[in-house]
């Protein structure tokens, strides 16, 4: 697959890399090589970057500038006595301080959260904000804990992690398994540490300085995109659609809601454990009540309507997700890495599906996307399409700084122009560099281009 990039070392820069690092890291190299494989035109184009072995500019963008890890001790409900590690990748900070969320799963280690700022940098990049990359998080499973252990635990994290952050240096924000809630104990805790309120987090319930729709931008943002991209593309509109999305959290949920504000028809949403598909449309009231307030299985869905379907994972189809083998016109994985494969994407294909827009962070494996860009589907990369969150985190520390509240529609009215903004530059990108209708590609170039001609200012 190299063979092609010679021309930037690429796989010498890897097998370097590879070399550095951690066994954990194949998830990070993924993330990688699609981008040095997208921005391949550039380096064609362009005498400065062809000039990679005397400015390096690969091997800057892609070493973090430093990976913090500790030690995280905490007490469960019985006095028993935990120990969790814990993380904050502060990857690039060429165009703004260090930004991008904190992950509280046991799948977390360093390698994932390497690639999770890598992809950070450019999607941060792409809301042409001044915002760089960072990731951060835990191993500690928050499933089944009690509040009280929720709080005793972000208190021991924030104890060690607010030496390293600061509303001009690092502001962290949620991710999976870190909402409002969280983000509330772990502000608190740094006001403590610190004597300061200051806007160090985004995502901050609205009482500590939190922006109006921080929790719907992501899910919302997704859904501007697809409609933009749809329009540019000459497609059908959402409305009166079946569209099918998998997850049960902050991004699905909120896609689900503005699809149906729009028209369209959600079908589907799926947990770790399995998929809902209901014909006649989710009930979204109902599934915020399962999963942000009770925070139970999916399985209890049919409870309230037993004509809807549940599918547990043990009986998804060999090798995919039994979500992408339901037909739709437009398809939104939003919750995880790695989720739609390609068996699921043969399958999308097969089942005449129109476009994919990716909620999640890389929620498509590399033989997925490959399959995908070679079909007639639309496919928005995540680090376009799901920008909106952290666009909307920026906008958080605006009114943070200037100690100012702009209004829910206010919020809105600007994220949905960055979306906007966002879907028109990689179009417009990937035509200009001979890959017209390849989201893709026009995301990695118009991001590592911002990101970058700004680090080629800098002093080393
Ligand atoms: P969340 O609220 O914690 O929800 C995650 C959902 O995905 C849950 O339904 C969870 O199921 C499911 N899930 C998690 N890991 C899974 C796995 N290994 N296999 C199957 N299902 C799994 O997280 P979120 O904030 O919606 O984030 C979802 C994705 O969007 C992530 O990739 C995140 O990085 C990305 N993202 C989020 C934001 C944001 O603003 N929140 C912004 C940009 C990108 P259970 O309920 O069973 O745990």
């Amino acid at each position: 697959m190299f063979e092609s990039i010679k021309s930037i070392d690429a796989k010498a820069e890897i097998a370097k890399l590879k070399n550095d690092n951690c066994a954990e890291d194949d998830v990070f190299f993924q993330a990688m090589e699609e981008v040095l494989i997208s921005i391949l035109p550039l380096f064609e184009s362009d005498e400065i970057y062809r000039q990679n072995k005397k400015n390096a500019i690969i091997r800057r963008l892609i070493t973090p500038d430093r990976v913090i890890k500790f030690k995280v001790t905490w007490f469960d409900d019985n006095q028993k006595i935990h120990v969790n590690t814990g993380y904050r990748v502060q990857f690039n900070n060429a165009l703004g301080p260090y930004k991008g969320g904190l992950r509280f799963h046991p799948s977390v280690n360093e390698g994932i959260l390497k690639f999770l700022g890598f992809e950070q940098i450019l999607k941060n990049a792409l809301t042409g904000l001044p915002i760089g990359g960072g990731k951060g998080g835990s191993d500690f499973d928050p499933r089944g804990k009690s509040d009280f252990e929720i709080m005793k635990f972000c208190t021991a994290f924030m104890k060690e992690l607010y030496q390293y952050i600061g509303p001009r240096i690092d502001v962290p924000a949620g991710d999976i398994g870190v909402g409002g809630r969280e983000i509330g104990y772990l502000f608190s805790e740094y006001k403590k540490m610190t004597h300061s309120f200051e806007g160090v987090l985004t995502g901050k319930p609205d009482f500590f300085g939190g922006s109006l729709m921080r929790p719907e931008a992501t899910g919302y943002g997704v859904v501007y995109f697809t409609r933009k991209m749809l329009e540019i593309e000459g497609k059908e509109t959402l409305e009166g659609k079946i569209c099918t999305v998998s997850g049960a959290g902050n991004v699905a949920l909120h896609a689900i809601e503005k699809l149906q504000e729009l028209g369209a028809i959600p079908v589907t949403c799926t947990d770790s454990k399995g998929t809902i598909y209901d014909a006649r449309g989710v009930d979204l009231e109902l599934l915020k009540d399962l999963k942000l307030k009770k925070r139970v299985s999916l399985e209890v869905y049919k409870e309230k309507h037993p004509e809807a379907e549940y599918i547990p994972v043990s009986q998804y189809p060999e090798g995919g997700h039994a979500v992408w083998n339901i037909p739709c016109y437009a398809a939104f994985p939003c919750a995880t890495q790695n989720e739609l494969t390609a068996v699921d994407a043969n399958n999308l294909i097969k089942n005449a599906c129109v476009s994919v827009t990716e909620g999640a962070n890389m929620p498509s494996t590399k033989e997925a996307v490959h399959i995908m860009l070679k079909s007639d589907m639309c496919l928005a990369p995540a680090k376009a399409a799901n920008a909106g969150g952290v666009a909307t985190s920026a906008f958080e520390m605006s009114q943070n700084a200037s100690m100012d509240k702009w209004t829910f529609e206010e919020v809105d009215a600007k994220l949905e122009a960055v979306m906007i903004n966002i879907c028109e530059n990689v179009a417009a990108t990937a035509k200009e560099y001979g890959v017209e209708g390849n989201y893709v590609d026009g995301a990695n170039i118009a991001g590592f281009k911002r990101v970058a001609d700004a680090m080629m200012s800098e002093t080393v």
